[in-house]
């Protein structure tokens, strides 16, 4: 593939009709049909057009990528290499993602409908991710327990063993970089099971991680839908740890499989319904009502963090919102391939009737409709940029995750109405603080419900900061150091010595 970077429609169409996909599983170094011979056809949701027809994995598939990822870390190739020797293969796998970043975006954006600059930003946070994490780990030490002189105590890390890692759609390469990048590093051997809406570029992946040199059986594939293989993996007695990303209610049930079988360990990495705070001593609130829209209407809302909840101070409510009515202008969907979208199309006809489903309920219920609402006349599944004000906490678009472009905006009078409103919700993912009082960004930080606060922006913070959320978004952590404690477990080593 050409290393030239595409700069418009015609180019990335172009480079995108040269792509070949690899639609089988690929399970203990082989790519392989799923054993059953099923298939699942992958859709572009910017033109209707399948793809690919895609193994679907079952429980069958599944024993046997366990069997292989279970001898692997037993066989020790991986699990009990020097990290620094780890660390060579996951940089070797971060400049082979590198060198393949077009076309990785591109079948990302192909497979979900997301903009192509867009997919570029997801592929440059996988390979950061991906050589943070290979960075650190021979950089983490041990302990030695504070004893007398007649023992000798050690606190030593050592991988769980069998990770499996259970994905969505809406960031595929990302969020598998997320999950898989520490995992690999600790020495586990891993298994990914991408959603069955988006399982192109985790499949090229394992191409590319068979070309870096990683052991069989360490890093395998499983395409295939939830149901079928993912809780065929999710209940194995040769599984040590679910990392999972995605819906709550697929959360909930994850915990109750790991309790069916065999305690195995779960992280779970859940929805939001994020509150964006604009008190009226907002410094800049063209650059707020900017970052408030963009919170929103990147991804075309199908984010996790997506500042959906929009609390703004009454006595500026208004002027705010007609500025945000302004900034989504700006953010209509488009073809995905072409640099200059900042929406592209919604994932599948599903999600496209859900959103429009919520909006209607946001008009029967009483919400003021101020812009979007309509979706547009096309044959690909697009929706523009939708915002209601007056939202209250009874209407279900105030309540629950929609995961499209439809913004709620609450308006409130006091710090402790925000926060009551702020924290009145199942979620606890991402939060905002818009304010130039140090003393009130403070005070509202700290209260709350959530596992993380940005304070004047709205942006997805780097690698160096841990991810996640509280309430039922959640108990993992990906990113920063703090994600390897997910996939490793702590020994004690206690010594009696002679003296
Ligand atoms: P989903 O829960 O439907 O699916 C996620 C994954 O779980 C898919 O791979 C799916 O095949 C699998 N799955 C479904 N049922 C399963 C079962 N019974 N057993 C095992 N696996 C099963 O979610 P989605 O629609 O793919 O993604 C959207 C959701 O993900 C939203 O709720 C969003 O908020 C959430 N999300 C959260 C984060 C975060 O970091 N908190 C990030 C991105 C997305």
């Amino acid at each position: 593939m050409s290393t030239t970077v595409p700069t418009n429609l015609a180019e990335w169409q172009a480079l995108a009709d040269t792509l070949s996909f690899e639609t089988r599983a690929y399970i203990n170094d082989t790519f392989v049909d799923a054993q059953r011979g099923a298939t699942l056809s992958t859709v572009n949701p910017a033109t209707g057009e399948v793809l690919a027809e895609v193994a679907s994995c079952d429980d069958a598939d599944a024993e046997l990528a366990t069997h292989a990822a279970r001898q692997a870390f037993d066989r020790g190739e991986w699990s009990r290499r020097a990290p620094a020797q780890r660390k060579a293969t996951l940089l070797e796998l971060a400049a082979l993602m590198q060198a393949h970043r077009h076309e990785l975006a591109l079948l990302d954006t192909l497979d979900m409908g997301k903009p192509i600059t867009s997919a570029l930003g997801d592929i440059d946070g996988a390979i950061g991710c991906l050589r943070y994490t290979a960075e650190s780990i021979d950089k983490l030490y041990g302990e030695v327990a504070p004893t007398g002189d007649q023992h000798l105590g050690l606190i030593v890390r050592e991988p769980l063993g069998v990770v499996v890692s259970i994905v969505p759609w809406n960031f595929p390469l990302m969020m598998t970089a997320w999950k898989i990048a520490p995992a690999l590093a600790a020495g586990n051997s891993v298994i990914l099971k991408p959603s069955e809406k988006s399982p192109l570029s985790a499949l090229r992946l394992a191409q590319l991680s068979q070309q870096a040199g990683l052991p069989a059986g360490v890093f395998q594939v499983l395409p295939g839908y939830g149901h079928t293989v993912g809780k065929a993996l999710a209940l194995s007695m040769q599984v040590d740890c679910l990392a999972f990303t995605g819906s709550t209610q697929v959360g909930k049930q994850l915990m109750q499989y790991a309790g069916q079988s065999n305690l195995k360990r779960v992280y779970l990495e859940c929805g939001g319904k994020s509150p964006n705070i604009i008190f009226a001593d907002c410094k800049n609130l063209d650059v707020a009502a900017q970052n408030a829209a963009a919170a929103i209407f990147h991804n075309q809302g199908e984010v996790c963090i997506a500042g959906s909840r929009l609390l703004v101070e009454n006595s500026i409510r208004h002027a705010f919102v007609e500025k945000v009515v302004d900034a989504a202008a700006a953010m209509q969907p488009g073809d995905p391939l072409d640099p200059q979208s900042f929406m592209g199309a919604m994932v599948d006809n599903t999600q496209y009737q859900r959103v429009l489903d919520y909006i209607r309920q946001g008009q029967e219920e009483g919400a003021t409709l101020r812009t979007g609402g309509q979706p547009l006349d096309s044959s690909g599944l697009f929706i523009p940029p939708t915002v209601f004000d007056d939202v209250t906490p009874a209407m279900t678009i105030g309540r629950e995750e929609i995961f499209g472009p439809v913004l709620s905006v609450f308006g409130f009078d006091t710090e402790e109405e925000a926060l009551t409103l702020a924290n009145d919700s199942d979620y606890g993912l991402a939060a905002a603080v818009w304010s130039q009082d140090i003393d009130r960004i403070m005070r509202v930080s700290r209260k709350l419900h959530s596992g993380q606060v940005y304070v004047n922006n709205w942006a997805g913070p780097d690698m160096t900061v841990p991810f996640g959320g509280v309430k039922q978004s959640g108990n993992g952590r990906d990113k920063s150091l703090h994600s390897l404690d997910e996939y490793t477990e702590i020994k004690t080593i206690w010594m009696a010595l002679q003296t």
